[in-house]
Parts: structure tokens; C-alpha cells; sequence
């Protein structure tokens, strides 16, 4: 089959297309026939050995994909071949095939496409972890999403919307901002306009956001902090900028408020909050309130000019890639 390998890690096009083996499903796992890849900012990080956990060498790069099961290995049940599937795994999904544990696979509702699916399982259970089980946002409240127009932006805006907040949302381009406001977002402000933090405090009644989706980091995590409101919660879950943030403890002390870190993968392991996460999330992708944002898409053999567009910032909704 073809695939994507990385042999060395660094930019995007370190990544080549091979001839690789069909890999077997093992006990506990399913091989599925990837028809779509949702492209994550933290797939490329992992292509740079930027991520969280150390990318080992060679892999092939891909965490979420969309496709029909073609073989179930031993141990597993309720899984039929021929079923169409959403799946999250840890790496290997950018090729034909692709084998992922059982319990990698995500319930969607069918009446989405296969690319609408890939470009669901991350970013909008990331936006329900942030605004609920971590953000605990309640009713009316305003929540700030910056990089508004991006994967995880746009499931964050439609998101908050259906759970009835308030978003003020960020972006770098005003088209990115027209893309956030189609979507449901109250107030928008652009991401380098100098009067920023003080429109975002204006929108908020002057209080500042109940709660911040901070995916910017560096310099840009301080100003998150101003732009939140007294004994409101900071939820840390990118550094795109991959600069290091200064925190002042006196700063959280003064206005009594909470920087809370968010990684996926470690929530997953919550049993009790994903399956409560895939309920509502289903549940609202079914009644039609969210809608999985295709961004632009890519043939397996383009895959670095992806990534690359999406570290340039010139991608909106999710990167799909199709085999
Ligand atoms: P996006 O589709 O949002 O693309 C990245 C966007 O980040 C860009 O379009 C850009 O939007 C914005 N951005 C801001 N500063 C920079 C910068 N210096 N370089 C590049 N982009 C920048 O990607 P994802 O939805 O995959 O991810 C968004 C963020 O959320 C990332 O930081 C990612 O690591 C994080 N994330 C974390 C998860 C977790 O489990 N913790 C899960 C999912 C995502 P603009 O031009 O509008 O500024």
C-alpha cells in the first residue's frame, strides 16, 4: 500500500511517500481502509519532535481518520467489517490502511461524509473537554477562542454556541474573523489588533471572559490572562507558537484564577468523561446544531505542503487528507 513515512524528524517535507506493508490488526484491534485524515497541529509537531511524547522513528504520521473496517482482529466485538468508522489513534493513519485499538473508534452519527468525520474525533472533543468538563462554563457566559477559524476554533465556536455562551472570537485575517462570525460567534477582534485586549474587556461588560481557550502561548499567554475575567479559568491546550510563557503566580493570586491544562490523550482515559463527551457530541452532530468544518484537502502525495500550510496559518476548519 502507499504511505507517508518519516525516517528523520524535522519540517513537513522530511515526510515521503513509500510502498509500505499492510499492516495485521492484532488482538484488541481493527484495520481500517482510510477513505480521509483530519490533519492536527500536533501532527506536525510530531513531525519536528516537538510534541508531548517523544515521535519515535521511522512511523507514519496520522492520528485521526475516517474509513470502512476491513479486518478485526482477535478479541474484538460489536465491530463489523464493512462498518464505516471514525477513529483515533496514535500514529499511522496518513496510508491505505490503517490499524487502530478497538477502543479507538469513535461512534458517528453516519450522515456525515468521510472527511466530516475525520474532522471530528479531535477537535471537537478536545472544545467539549475545554468549555465543559474542565471549563465548567455555564449558561450566558463569555468564552474567548482564539485561532477562531482553525479545527479546533471552529468546533470551539459551535460548541459554545450550542451549549448557549458567548463568544468572543480571535483570528489573524478578517476573513478568518467572517468565518468565526458565520459560525456563531458574538463579538470578533482581530488576533494583532493593538486595541485587542481592550475590546475583548469592552464585549465582556468589562469583566474580561469567564473562560479562555489559550492555544497561542508565549507573550500571547499573559495577555490571555488580562483578558480573563475575576476568578475566571484560563484552559492551556496549544502553544502554537512554541514560545515560553511567562506566569506571575501574585497575577492568579490577585484575581483568584485558573490555568487549567488540557492534552487529549490524557483525558481519553477518562472513561466516564469521554462517554459523556461522545453522547452530547453525537447527539448534536445528529440534530444538525454542529457541523465538522472541511477545511482544504490534500492528496496523500502532498501531504508536507498540508502541514506546511497549516503551520503557515493559511488553512481554515481541518486539513483533510485523502489516500
Ligand atoms: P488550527 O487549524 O487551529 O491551525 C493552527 C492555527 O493556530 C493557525 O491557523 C493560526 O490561526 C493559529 N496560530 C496562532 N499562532 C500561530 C503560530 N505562531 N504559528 C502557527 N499558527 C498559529 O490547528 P488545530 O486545530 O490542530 O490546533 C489548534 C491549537 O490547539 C494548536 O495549538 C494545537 O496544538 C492545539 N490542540 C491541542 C489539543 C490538546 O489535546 N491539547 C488538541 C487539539 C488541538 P490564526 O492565523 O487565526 O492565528
Amino acid at each position: 500500500m502507499r504511505g507517508m513515512l518519516v525516517e528523520r524528524l524535522g519540517a513537513p517535507d522530511v515526510m515521503e511517500l513509500r510502498e509500505l506493508p499492510v499492516p495485521e490488526p492484532g488482538q484488541g484491534h481493527v484495520r481500517v481502509k482510510v477513505e480521509a485524515v483530519g490533519i492536527n497541529f500536533a501532527d506536525a509537531l510530531a513531525v519536528a519532535g516537538e510534541y508531548l511524547t517523544r515521535t519515535r522513528v521511522p512511523y507514519t504520521p496520522g492520528m485521526e481518520f475516517a474509513g470502512t473496517v476491513d479486518a478485526v482482529g482477535e478479541g474484538v466485538s460489536g465491530v463489523q467489517s464493512g462498518a464505516r468508522v471514525a477513529c483515533l489513534g496514535g500514529t499511522g493513519a496518513l496510508a491505505e490502511y490503517a490499524v487502530v485499538p478497538a477502543a479507538g473508534i469513535i461512534p458517528v452519527p453516519q450522515s456525515l461524509s468521510a472527511a466530516q468525520a475525520a474532522a471530528f474525533p479531535v477537535s471537537y472533543f478536545t472544545a467539549y473537554h475545554a468549555l465543559r468538563t474542565l471549563g465548567q462554563a455555564t449558561d450566558g457566559q463569555w468564552v474567548l477562542v482564539q485561532a477562531a477559524a482553525g479545527a479546533l476554533g471552529t468546533a470551539s465556536i459551535q460548541l459554545a454556541k450550542a451549549m448557549s455562551l458567548q463568544v468572543v472570537a480571535m483570528a489573524s485575517t478578517e476573513e478568518k474573523l467572517d468565518m468565526a462570525r458565520r459560525l456563531g460567534a458574538d463579538v470578533t477582534v482581530l488576533q494583532d489588533d493593538p486595541e485587542r485586549v481592550q475590546k475583548v474587556k469592552e464585549a465582556t461588560g468589562g469583566r474580561g471572559a469567564a473562560l479562555v481557550l489559550e492555544v497561542v502561548g508565549g507573550a500571547r499567554f499573559q495577555e490571555s490572562l488580562s483578558m480573563t475575567a475575576t476568578r475566571g479559568r484560563v484552559i492551556v491546550i496549544g502553544n502554537a507558537s512554541r514560545e515560553t510563557a511567562l506566569l506571575h503566580p501574585a497575577e492568579l493570586m490577585k484575581r483568584n484564577l485558573t490555568v487549567t491544562g488540557l492534552w487529549l490523550t490524557s483525558m481519553m482515559s477518562d472513561l466516564e468523561a469521554t462517554r459523556e463527551a461522545a453522547q452530547e457530541l453525537t447527539q448534536l452532530i445528529a440534530s444538525g446544531q454542529v457541523t465538522p468544518q472541511v477545511g482544504p484537502t490534500y492528496a496523500l502525495a502532498d501531504s508536507a505542503r498540508a502541514f506546511q500550510d497549516l503551520l503557515d496559518r493559511k488553512t481554515t476548519g481541518k486539513v483533510i487528507i485523502e489516500p
